[in-house]
C-alpha cells in the first residue's frame, strides 16, 4: 500500500524509539535517586533496596580457606577459594549447568542439587585416599544465591521473587538459606553456611578486597543488578533493629525492578512491552527487561518479527526458525555488531546457518544498525542507574571504582565505552572520573571475603 514504510523508513522510526537523549537520562537518573531513596525508606517499594547484613568494607587482610556456591543464570559453580591476604586469593573451581527442568523443579529439588554438587566437590578436594572426609571443624561457605532476598541476618534470606527466568515452585516466601542447610544435613556435607550473599555484593566485596577506590559492584549478565555501601542511618526502614548507626551496611539494589509498577521512567517501546507481557513474570523487572542479556536478544527478534509480518524482512522465506520465543541469544548482537567485512559475512553465515535464511547486503546493514540501537540502549540506561548511585552517594566529586561482572560487559562489543560516554553525557567531563572495570570472580571470592568478615565479627 502506499502507506507501508520501506526499511530505511523503519530504521528511522527504530532509531527513534531506541535513542536516549543525554536531556531524557538526567531526567531518568533524577527519577532513580528518588526511588533508591523510597525503597531505603520504607518496605514494598518496586526497588527493594535490600539490607545485606554485610558491614563495611573488607580490609584486604581477610585470610584462611572457604567454599563458594554460586547459584546465578546459567550455572550452578562450586569453588574453593584461598584468601591470602593484602588482596591476593586462589581460586579452584567446578562447573555445573543447569537444565531448564532444574531451574522449575521443586524448590527443595533444586537446592538439594545444590547440596549434592557441593558434597561432591568436597569430597573431591578432602577425601584421604580411603575416600573418607576428616575435617576439624566444618568448612565454611559463603552461598551467592543471586536473586532478590529479604535478609534479617547473613545466613538468612526469604527469596521475595524469582527473577532471570527461574520459576521453582515452593522457594519464593521460603528461607533459601535455611533450606540450603537442611540439605547439607540431608546428604551430610560437613559444610557450614555462613552467609548468603547475593553476586552483586560480591562483586562489590571482592573488587574493594583489591582495590579501594570501589564504590559499588553491578552485574550485567542474565539479569542486571546493583549493590553499594551505605550508612545505616541512611537506611530509615531498619532503624528500629538496634544497629550501630556509625556503621555502614552493603544494599542490594535489586535495581532491575525500576519503573515496573509505574512506567513513568524508562522509554519503553512497544516491544519490550511485549517482553515483559509474554516474560515468566509480567509486571516485573522493566528495567533489567531492557538492559540483560536473556532479553536484548529478545526485543532484536520481535523487531524482526514485526518487519517480517510488514512484508520488509526476508520476502518469500520460510521464516519459522525466527519465530521461536527467545530463540535468538543476545550473543548474536554481540556478533553482529563485531562483524567488520564490507558485505558482512559473519551477519551472512549467522542467517544462513541457524535459521536457514538468506540475506541481502541492505538487510544485513539494518540487523548491524540495530544491534547497535539495542545495545547502546542498554549501556545508557545502565549508565542511569551507575549515574544515580553516584549522585545519590556523592562519589563524583573524587571519582569513584565501579566495579563490574557479566557477559555483557565483558563480551559484548564496545559495552563499556558506551557507559562511559553515556556517564559523560550525563555529568560532562566529571563523569570520566568514573571508572568502570571488570571485577575478577565476585561471587567466588566476594563469599569467601564475605564469610571471613562475618565469621571475625562472630
Ligand atoms: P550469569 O548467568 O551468571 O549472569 P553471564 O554473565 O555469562 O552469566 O550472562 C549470561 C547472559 O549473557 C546470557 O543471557 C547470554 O545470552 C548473554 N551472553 C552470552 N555471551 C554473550 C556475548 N558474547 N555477548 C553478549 N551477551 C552474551
Amino acid at each position: 500500500s502506499a502507506t507501508k514504510k520501506d526499511m530505511s523508513e523503519w530504521l528511522v522510526k527504530l532509531e527513534h524509539m531506541f535513542t536516549v537523549t543525554p536531556q531524557r537520562m538526567r531526567m531518568i537518573v533524577d527519577g532513580f535517586v528518588e526511588v533508591l531513596e523510597k525503597g531505603l525508606a520504607k518496605e514494598g517499594e518496586d526497588v527493594p533496596m535490600l539490607p545485606t547484613y554485610v558491614f563495611g568494607w573488607p580490609t584486604g587482610q581477610e585470610k584462611g580457606a572457604y567454599l563458594a556456591v554460586d547459584l546465578g543464570g546459567t550455572n550452578l559453580r562450586v569453588c574453593h577459594v584461598e584468601l591470602e591476604g593484602d588482596g591476593k586469593f586462589e581460586v579452584t573451581q567446578t562447573k555445573y549447568r543447569l537444565t531448564e527442568e532444574q531451574k522449575h523443579a521443586d524448590g527443595p529439588e533444586l537446592i538439594d542439587f545444590c547440596a549434592e554438587c557441593l558434597g561432591r566437590f568436597v569430597q573431591d578436594h578432602y577425601a584421604d585416599d580411603d575416600g573418607n572426609v576428616i575435617l576439624d571443624e566444618p568448612l565454611s561457605l559463603g552461598f551467592t544465591f543471586s536473586y532478590p532476598c529479604v535478609q534479617e541476618a547473613i545466613d538468612h534470606g526469604v527469596l521475595l521473587r524469582w527473577t532471570k527466568g527461574f520459576g521453582a515452585p515452593n522457594i519464593e516466601g521460603h528461607d533459601v538459606a535455611a533450606m540450603f542447610k537442611k540439605s547439607l544435613a540431608k546428604f551430610d556435607v560437613p559444610v557450614e553456611l555462613v552467609a548468603l550473599i547475593n553476586d552483586t555484593t560480591g562483586t562489590l566485596i571482592a573488587s574493594a578486597y583489591v582495590d579501594t577506590a570501589t564504590r559499588a559492584g553491578i552485574i550485567f549478565g542474565t539479569g542486571c543488578n546493583a549493590a553499594y555501601m551505605e550508612k545505616i542511618s541512611s537506611i530509615p526502614k531498619i532503624a528500629d533493629k538496634g544497629l550501630d548507626q556509625t556503621e555502614e551496611m552493603a544494599i542490594n539494589c535489586e535495581w532491575g525492578a525500576f519503573d515496573s509498577s509505574t512506567h513513568e521512567h524508562l522509554p519503553r517501546t512497544p516491544y519490550d512491552v511485549i517482553i515483559d507481557e509474554t516474560s515468566n513474570k509480567p509486571g516485573q523487572q522493566a528495567f533489567e527487561k531492557m538492559i540483560a542479556g536473556l532479553y536484548l536478544g529478545e526485543v532484536f527478534r520481535l523487531v524482526m518479527i514485526e518487519l517480517i509480518d510488514e512484508g520488509v524482512l526476508f520476502l518469500g522465506q520460510e521464516t519459522y526458525k525466527v519465530e521461536k520465543p527467545f530463540g535468538f541469544d543476545t550473543a548474536f548482537l554481540s556478533l553482529i555488531e563485531s562483524d567488520t567485512t564490507d558485505e558482512l559475512l559473519t551477519v551472512t553465515g549467522l542467517f544462513s546457518h541457524f535459521y536457514s535464511l538468506d540475506t541481502t547486503i541492505k538487510e544485513r546493514q539494518f540487523f548491524k544498525r540495530l544491534a547497535q540501537l539495542i545495545g547502546t540502549r542498554a549501556a545508557r540506561l545502565s549508565a542511569c542507574g551507575i549515574a544515580a548511585i553516584v549522585s545519590k552517594q556523592g562519589y563524583l566529586e573524587d571519582g569513584c571504582g565501579i566495579a563490574t561482572d557479566g557477559s555483557l560487559y565483558n563480551k559484548y562489543p564496545k559495552f563499556p565505552e558506551r557507559l562511559g560516554e553515556g556517564l559523560v553525557d550525563i555529568f560532562g567531563e566529571k563523569g570520566k572520573g568514573i571508572r568502570t572495570y571488570h571485577a575478577e570472580d565476585g561471587s567466588g571470592v566476594g563469599a569467601a571475603v564475605i564469610a571471613a568478615m562475618t565469621k571475625a565479627r562472630l
